[in-house]
């Protein structure tokens, strides 16, 4: 019989989520309905709530539910946003970003980690909403921009002058930037006077490698 997540998928949000202060009533729903254990191997699926990376293959992690939950809040998504994201890994992060976006576009460069997430993803029947591509995530995807959030998740030793470019009037970029062991996560806002940057923290994320990012 397949086991049943839903009671620790419930204590993740409250324990992990709600009490370490996500506040966003969206967000804490939308963790409350994608079953992370879908998106891990199934050795580690017992794993899968508590709040830890875990190896996805190729060297790649899922980023902890924490760390996902607050750059999904810093995003501040709304119901018709068009949402970039550059580093698919699991699809995990792409399919809460599903759950509170219009569209979700995601670039991932590892082609067998983009193949495994474009599967679950639609066996969540999320394949209408979200949109995989293989690329270098740091040129962006021009054709689908402006977006109004785009979120990185992979570390860039600075901010990658396309997505800059990419961002809508108001867009919100949220993005690691700093040196491979600890970077600080970073909102970018373009407002009229220009964009406004603020720090959030220090995170710990696998490295955005590519043109505008860390060479290979
Ligand atoms: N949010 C994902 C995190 C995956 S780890 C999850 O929860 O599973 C970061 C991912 O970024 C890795 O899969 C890595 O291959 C990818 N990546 C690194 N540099 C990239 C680039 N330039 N373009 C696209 N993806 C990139």
């Amino acid at each position: 019989m397949p086991v049943d997540y839903r009671i620790s998928r419930e204590r993740m949000v409250e324990r992990h989520l709600a009490r370490r202060g996500i506040k966003d009533g969206r967000v804490l729903e939308a963790f409350r309905t994608v079953p992370r254990h879908a998106f891990v191997e199934e050795a580690l699926q017992a794993k899968a709530y508590s709040d830890h990376a875990l190896p996805i293959g190729e060297k790649q992690t899922i980023s902890q539910p924490y760390v996902v939950a607050r750059m999904t809040e810093l995003a501040r998504i709304r119901p018709d946003d068009r949402v970039l994201e550059i580093g698919t890994g699991s699809g995990y992060q792409t399919a809460i970003l599903a759950r509170l976006a219009g569209q979700v576009y995601s670039i991932e460069r590892i082609a067998s980690l983009a193949r495994r997430a474009r599967t679950v993803i639609a066996s969540l029947g999320l394949e209408s909403v979200v949109h995989i591509k293989v690329f270098d995530g740091t040129y962006g995807w021009s054709e689908w921009a402006p977006y109004q959030a785009i979120v990185v998740s992979a570390a860039s030793p600075d901010l990658p002058a396309p997505l800059l470019d990419q961002l809508a009037p108001e867009g919100r970029l949220v993005i690691p930037i700093g040196a491979e062991e600890r970077q600080d996560l970073t909102v970018v806002t373009l407002q009229a006077e220009g964009p406004r940057i603020e720090r959030h923290g220090v995170v710990s994320f696998v490295r955005l490698i590519g043109r505008f990012g860390w060479s290979a």
